[in-house]
């Protein structure tokens, strides 16, 4: 990838997932998959389970497969996006996840079970990989763009 962009609509979309999954007070988790431009169009979300209350949030087995079978042979997955009940930030839990460890993946982590997307990426923590693990990008309502600037 050399210029990531991430459309609105899959932010929308994701959103929409998140608010139905907190509606149950379960969090969600969904993958972007980002075409070789560099253009993020879709979300693809796997088969889940979730405690309720929030806290955890897990991709089943099938839900691993619904991964690997929903990646088209022009596409990577660029970022993870999951919801929090509250604050959005990196658990260990999150730390420890390894759905995503290449350099320059996202992981964008959704305050408010969802809620928080309806003020776009601005109100969500949005973390870079690198080779020593998660970095935290500076607020901003562009961080996608920011990091493989276009
Ligand atoms: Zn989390």
């Amino acid at each position: 990838l050399t210029c990531l962009r991430i459309a609105d609509l899959v932010l929308r979309e994701a959103g929409e997932f998140f608010e139905l999954c907190g509606s149950r007070g379960l969090e969600g988790t969904a993958m972007i998959a980002a075409r070789a431009d560099g253009v993020a169009t879709r979300l693809v979300i796997p088969d889940q389970r979730a405690r309720s209350g929030g806290g955890w949030v897990e991709v089943t087995n099938r839900g691993k497969l619904d991964l690997a079978a929903g990646l088209r042979s022009d596409e990577v997955y660029a970022a993870r996006i999951h919801s929090h009940p509250g604050e959005a930030f990196h658990s260990p839990i999150d730390d420890a996840n390894p759905a995503l460890t290449y350099g320059g993946a996202l992981s964008i982590v959704v305050p408010y079970f969802g809620l928080g997307l309806r003020r776009g990426l601005d109100a969500c923590a949005v973390y870079v990989r690198t080779p020593s693990g998660w970095r935290e990008l500076p607020p901003g309502p562009n961080r996608d763009k920011a990091v493989l600037p276009c």
